[in-house]
């Protein structure tokens, strides 16, 4: 079953349920007020599921990065040559 995430517009609770894909979301419920003003969070469900592939994303490179400084290490130097 896949995990779906919701945020309440009353209390402003992030909450994670497990449920089927046959659960109407229309009625679920937050689980800290009880209130039915809930939104489904299905974008940042995906990228919390561990191990889970995202389709679509390449893997990360050095361009993805702004600040690309933080890969220039110092080269690793032979204890001969210190
Ligand atoms: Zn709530």
């Amino acid at each position: 079953m896949p995990l779906y995430e919701y945020h309440c517009e009353d209390c402003q609770a992030d909450f994670t349920l497990l449920q089927s894909l046959s659960t109407n979301k229309e009625e679920t419920t937050c689980e800290h007020c009880g209130s039915s003003s809930v939104n489904p969070q299905m974008s940042s469900c995906v990228g919390k599921v561990q191990g889970a592939p995202r389709k679509g994303v390449k893997p990360a490179t050095i361009d993805d990065y702004p600040n690309k400084t933080i890969f220039n290490l110092p080269k690793p130097r032979h204890i001969s040559e210190i």
